[in-house]
Order: C-alpha cells, then structure tokens, then sequence
C-alpha cells in the first residue's frame, strides 16, 4: 500500500459566517420567535454557525413572498427570460464551485474529492440542464401551453445537500414556479450560500426562499395552506407522515423516499470492473445513498473469488479528513445516523451474519464508521431488509438468474439496481423484471440531469431529472 502525505484542500476560501438569518423575499432576516440551533462539522464536531429555526410564522411569511413573486413577476415572466437567471445561477455555481464545494465537505462529511468531482459539476449541470427547457416548455410533451403549479414547499435530506437542492429547485423554476426550500438541519450550510447566489445573480425577490430548521419547520412548511405543490426527499417514515398531510388537499406530491438496491454480480461478469463498481455502490459518500448498492448479489460460483478481491481492494480505501484530497470516506453525517448504523451492524452479528472491515485507523474527534461487509446473510436479517444508510454491504449469494430477479426484488424499495455480466441480452432480461426505478448495466451510481430517476413501492413516486422532472412541477 502507498504512503499518501496529507494533502489538504484550503478551507481558506470559504468565509463562514458565525450565524445565519432565514432568507425569505430576497433578504436574510431574523425567526420570528428568535430560536436557532448550530451545524457542526461531522469529522470534528466544530461548531461552523448558528442557524436560525424557522416556526410556523416565518415560513407564512417565506410562503407569502413566494406568492406574491409567483404572481407579480415569475409566473407572467417569459420563459426565456426565466432561463436567462438560471444560466446565470449555473455560471456563478461554476465560478464558486471550490468555495461550494469545500463548504459542503465541511458541513456534510463527504470527501472533497467527490463534492469536487461528483457534486459540484452535477449541480451546475442540472441548474443548465432546466435553463434550456424554460423556454421550450411548449415541446416537453405536457401540451401546447403547459402551466406552472405555484408555489413549490420543497424538503431536502442531508446526504447530497447541494444536489438535492438543485433536483428540486432548478426543474421548479425553469417550470415557472416559485419555491421554499427546507434544507435538512444538520447540512443548512450550502443552502445559504445558494441563497446569496440567489442575490448575486439579481434573481426577483421572493422566486427562491430558504427556511432552515428540523422536522417541525420542514411540518409547518409541507402543511401550509398556501402551498400548491410539495416535494420531499429522505425517509420513507417521514414520507408516509407527509402523504398523509397532503392527502385530500389540491398539493401535487412527488416523494424521493429510501432504498435497498441489489448489485448483482454474475459469473461472467469481469471480476476487477465488478469490484470497482462494488466500492462505489456502497462506499461512495459513506454509502449516505438513498439508491446504495447495499445489497450484493453474487454467483455462487465466483463468490469467494469476488469477495477475495473486494477484501483487498476495501484494504486501500483510506478513511479520514474530508477535505483531504486523497480521501476515499469521509465522516458519517451526525451522531444520531451513527448510532443507527450500529445499532443495525450489531443486529448483523447478533443475527448470525459475518462481520469483516479491513484494518482502519479513525480520527478520534467526530463520528466516524470503518467499511464494512457482512457475509453469509440470508433474506430475513434486518441489514438485507432495512436501509442502513451507511459504508456497510450486505452480501447474498444466488445460483440462477431467475434466483436473483427474485432475491433483488423482494425488498419493500425500488429505486435502484445494478447489474454486472458481458452479456447484453442477459442485461436486458434482467432489466425487464427488476422493479427498480433505476436499473445500471456495467456502472454504478451513473447520474445526468437528463435522466429521470425515482422509485416504485416504498421508495416513493414521481420522477426528478429530465423532461420526466418538468412534469412534477406542471399542471398537465
Ligand atoms: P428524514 O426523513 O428524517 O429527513 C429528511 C428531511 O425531512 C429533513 O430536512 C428533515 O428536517 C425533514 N423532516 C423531518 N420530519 C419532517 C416532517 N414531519 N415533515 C416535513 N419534513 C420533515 O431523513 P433523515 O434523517 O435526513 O435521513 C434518514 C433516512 O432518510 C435514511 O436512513 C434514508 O432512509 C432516508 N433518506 C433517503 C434519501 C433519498 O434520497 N431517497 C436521502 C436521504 C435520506
């Protein structure tokens, strides 16, 4: 194994301030009822601000502005003026990428290398992406005049909190609609810097608004009367609660809700392709993925084989300070996620599977999960059936195709899939039975705004990205 000397990204481009207002109308302004809560860094449990927490009165306010911007300027605005403030948005992302994307690797976990590479380039593509459908709403395929909804309440998960905001807001606005955005608590911290992006860019008043705090807030928010469209990404509990407010309301609803997907391996497939694939499945952003290949399906007859190797490869993977540039895993988002995947690992032992990481030094400040994967697991163990959001993989063996198809299948989710053989019609065979909203053929983790993603069952409905996400936010 190489020595890597510490290779730390600056943080010196990043100017975070001690505390934060709720923006609302185009200004940062204080909560009503003056309450706040802090984010910290998950890799040393620094306080990086102060942040307020919205109540029920600001997030009226911040749904009144969007209102009265929806109303006075967005909605009777051109399309093509419209794409005119995204494109500018995109730019700025693009000039400020550093600076977001060393903010998001403070505030979240995630190694620099990936808010670098993977994050940042994705969220100035989608925010381009939608720019250039603003004017061309007419030929998506939703009628010859398709209408914006109104006002979107929007509620983000912490895992891809820049990217997340981007799935939600870029479509939004490239539709016509104005937005409130609850970003989650624990990563508020890029969310206001895109608002000053907002203001940097001149964009009217009142079109974006940012409410932080927690669950109450993210309540108050979805609950509105006012609001004539909701959509949430993060779990499938608080999915459910959010269905259940809405229902029988006029609020359109699209739900991005969690995951259990099956990478499967078959025998054909080639061994070292398949592994890299593995690692990214499950270890890419500390497997904090809602469509996380968590589950490995591997053919019997290469299962030692594929295990020898993945063992070996897990052996490099270097754990430890996200702004380091040669980090492949960075910290666990908070404590109480922590806490859930050990809880759930220890369920794996007690169950009977077995527990294996490579020998990992970790930081002894912040909240930190070596990588890990359990072998001999049958379907009925809690870490096959639950999400576990975290850098663990659970390993299942299958003989024949059809036994896959079956094993992959039988989780309450369908969001994702993966599937690794030299066979295209066997590709294709599987693709056709796999309830799986995504279903990727030799890769993993592939994303592009111009492709729909999204789940069936558990995992939630509605699609984001592509012309399938202008429909969400169009009355068609
Ligand atoms: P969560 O559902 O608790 O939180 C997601 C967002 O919803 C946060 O902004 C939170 O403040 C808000 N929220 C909480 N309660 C609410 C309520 N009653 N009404 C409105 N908003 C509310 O999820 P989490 O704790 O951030 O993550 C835990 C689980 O979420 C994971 O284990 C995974 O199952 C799931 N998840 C899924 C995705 C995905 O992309 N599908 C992403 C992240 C998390």
């Amino acid at each position: 194994m190489f020595e890597y000397a510490p290779a730390p990204e600056s943080r010196s481009v990043v100017d975070i301030k001690p505390s934060y207002g709720l923006f609302i109308d185009g200004t940062f302004v204080d909560p009503a009822d003056g309450g706040s809560f802090k984010s910290i860094n998950p890799s040393s449990e620094e306080v990086l601000a102060e942040i307020a927490e919205g109540g029920a009165q600001d997030v009226d306010r911040a749904v009144r502005a969007a209102r009265k911007a929806y109303d006075k300027v967005w909605g009777p605005m051109p399309g093509r003026d419209r794409a005119k403030y995204l494109y500018r948005i995109a730019r700025i992302i693009q000039e400020r990428s550093r600076e977001l994307a060393v903010l998001e690797s403070l505030d979240n976990g995630k190694p620099i290398k990936e808010s670098r590479d993977v994050d940042l380039p994705l969220v100035a593509a989608h925010f381009f992406y939608y720019a250039g459908w603003a004017d061309k709403l007419p030929h998506a395929g939703f009628g010859a005049n398709p209408q914006p909804l109104g006002v979107a309440a929007q509620v983000i998960p912490w895992n891809f909190p820049l990217l997340m905001l981007a799935w939600k807001i870029a479509p939004a606005l490239a539709a016509g609609n104005t937005v409130v955005l609850k970003p989650a608590e624990t990563t508020p911290l890029t969310a206001l810097l895109f608002a000053e992006i907002c203001q940097q860019a001149e964009l009217p008043a009142g079109v974006v608004n940012i409410v932080t705090g927690a669950g109450e807030t993210g309540r108050a928010l979805v609950e509105h009367d006012g609001v004539d469209k909701v959509a949430f990404t993060g779990s499938t509990d608080v999915g459910r609660a959010i269905a259940r407010a809405v229902a029988g309301s006029r609020k359109k609803l699209t739900l991005e809700l969690g995951g259990k997907a099956a990478n499967i391996v078959f025998d054909d497939a080639p061994v070292d392709q398949a592994v890299e694939g593995i690692v990214n499945g499950i270890f890419f952003n500390q497997g904090h993925v809602c469509c996380a290949g968590s589950r490995l399906l591997v053919q019997e007859s290469v299962a030692e084989q594929v295990l020898d190797s993945l063992k070996r490869r897990m052996a490099q993977l270097r754990v430890g300070d996200p702004l380091d540039k040669n980090t492949d895993i960075g910290a666990i988002n908070s404590a109480a996620q922590l806490a859930r995947i050990r809880e759930l690992t220890e369920a794996g032992a007690a169950e009977g599977a077995e527990r294996w990481s490579p020998p990992c030094e970790l930081p002894d400040r912040g909240f930190w999960f070596a990588p890990t994967i359990f072998t001999g697991v049958t379907q009925a163990h809690r870490i096959a059936r639950e999400e576990i959001f975290g850098p663990v993989l659970s390993v299942l063996t299958f003989r024949t195709p059809a036994e896959a198809v079956e094993k992959a299948n039988n989780t309450p989710y369908g969001l994702s899939a993966g599937i690794w053989t030299e066979k295209g019609s066997r590709i294709l065979w599987m693709a056709d039975r796999l309830r799986a909203g995504v279903v990727w053929a030799n890769t993993f983790n592939k994303f592009d705004p111009t492709s729909p993603f999204g789940g069936y069952k558990e995992s939630g409905y509605g699609r984001e990205g592509g012309r399938h996400g202008l429909e969400a936010y169009l009355n068609v």
